[in-house]
């Protein structure tokens, strides 16, 4: 019997470290962190500056 190259794929998964979420995308594996996690982490202009 021989192994299937299904098999083989090697799929590239993290987890957030942020949410500790499953990162899926190549991108967020990438960086470490999920994407909603990011967007949380991104400093916004929601701030009122007083
Ligand atoms: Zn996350």
């Amino acid at each position: 019997m021989t192994e299937p190259e299904d098999h083989a794929e090697v799929r590239l998964v993290a987890h957030c470290r942020r949410c500790h979420g499953w990162l899926l995308s190549t991108k967020s594996v990438a960086a470490g962190i999920g994407r909603p996690a990011r967007r949380e982490s991104v400093p916004t202009s929601r701030r009122r500056p007083r």
